[in-house]
């Protein structure tokens, strides 16, 4: 029996396919190559932005074809996108040779589902499920080993949908963290770990007691062994000076910090809920310059949220000109359904967003050619 996994999105979801895959394996499926040998073609979505669902459409639309030649074959599709239970409802009544479609908390018992499909469709959304702290993973990213430390976001940025499909933050107990990371360590074969979270550093604060993650850091450094750790992602409003010092001080702390900025202009950042001034962005960029002179920096833009200005965008490319970042990932503004930002007035016209995204990506170009 042989399982075959599509991922969309980000780097958590990717880590969760992991997870997936290690379900499978315990239950007994191999990894496939195709979706032609796959007994089980699993669609690990994601909805942060349109084209990503788009994309899930299309290729699961695509499927019917192999389900024709194949009665047997499973069809599953989970993660954020179907979280959303119109578009789960949709997927059900619109594909039908889908055979389960389920939410980002359910995945643990994807097992139980494969069980139930001889009984009939599955569909089942839970509107919060408990952390995962212990389940087999199958790791797939070669000396790098993800480690999930918390999930969910309480921040509600108005143009995310993140907080609505995986809910608020839950953190990982830390003995648990510790006794993985070790274990991955023991295994000989990584050199890397990194932790990931929407949002790191708040790791903790919902733990009793309160762990902050700079401590976090600071335990997993004190692990016997031959290997560096790195984090995403960090929200700006909470990074602490204990983690710059830790990232500073600690010898197996990469020097590296991805910080989203997502704009450069104060009115679209309090649009936007970000929590932070372009100010408070450069007092933080400045300490991680001065306590960590040899620190790679990266963020994300976001260009045309509603209402943006030519000026207001102008600030964000001030901003990237005075960071001089080692990377940025920037994006077009894309309408979530169900998002504050999605309602706002004033949404910008795609031509002007994608003269935006060309102009600070021919920026970021530039830059890279310049010395830091
Ligand atoms: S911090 Fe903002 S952008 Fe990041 S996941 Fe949370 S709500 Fe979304």
């Amino acid at each position: 029996m042989k399982y075959f996994i599509v991922t969309y999105g980000c780097q958590m979801n990717v880590h969760e396919s992991e997870k997936i895959a290690g379900i499978l394996e315990k239950l007994g499926y191999e990894c496939g190559q195709s979706r032609e040998e796959a007994d089980i073609i699993v669609f690990n979505t994601c909805a942060i932005r349109e084209g990503a669902e788009d994309r899930v459409l299309g290729n699961v639309g695509a499927l019917k074809r192999l389900k024709k030649k194949n009665k047997n074959l499973i069809i599953a599709v989970c993660g954020c996108m179907t979280q959303k239970s119109k578009t789960a409802e949709y997927l059900l009544s619109t594909f039908p040779f889908i055979d389960i479609v389920i939410g980002t908390f359910n995945i643990p018992k994807l097992g139980d589902y494969i069980e139930a499909v001889k009984k009939g469709r599955q569909l089942e959304l839970w509107e919060e499920g408990d952390i995962d702290e212990v389940l087999p993973y199958k790791r797939t990213s070669g000396e790098n080993a993800w480690v999930n430390i918390m999930q969910g976001c309480n921040n509600f940025c108005t143009y995310c949908i993140v907080p609505y499909v995986k809910g608020r933050e839950k953190s990982r107990q830390e003995e648990n963290i510790l006794a993985e990371v070790r274990a991955i360590l023991s295994e000989g074969k990584y050199k890397k770990i990194t932790l990931l979270g929407q949002n790191v550093n708040s790791y903790g604060k919902d733990l009793v007691p309160q762990v902050s993650f700079a401590k976090l850091l600071h335990d997993i450094c004190k692990i016997e062994g031959d290997f560096v750790v790195s984090f995403m992602t960090s929200h700006p409003k909470d990074l602490t000076d204990d983690v710059i010092d830790a990232v500073a001080n600690e010898e197996k702390i990469e020097k590296y910090i991805h910080l989203p900025a997502q704009s450069g202009n104060n009115r679209i950042l309090r649009l936007m809920n970000r929590k932070y001034t372009r100010e408070d962005y450069i007092k933080i960029i400045d300490k991680i310059k001065a306590k960590i002179p040899n620190c790679r920096l990266t963020s994300d833009f976001i260009v045309g949220f509603p209402t943006e200005t030519e000026e207001e965008f102008e600030d964000t490319m001030s901003l990237v000109r005075y960071v001089h970042y080692d990377n940025i990932f920037a994006f077009m503004y894309s309408p979530r359904e169900g998002t504050v930002a999605s309602k706002m007035d004033g949404q910008v016209d795609d031509k002007v967003k994608h003269e935006r995204v060309n102009k600070l990506l021919a920026l970021e170009k530039e830059l890279q050619k310049e010395v830091k």
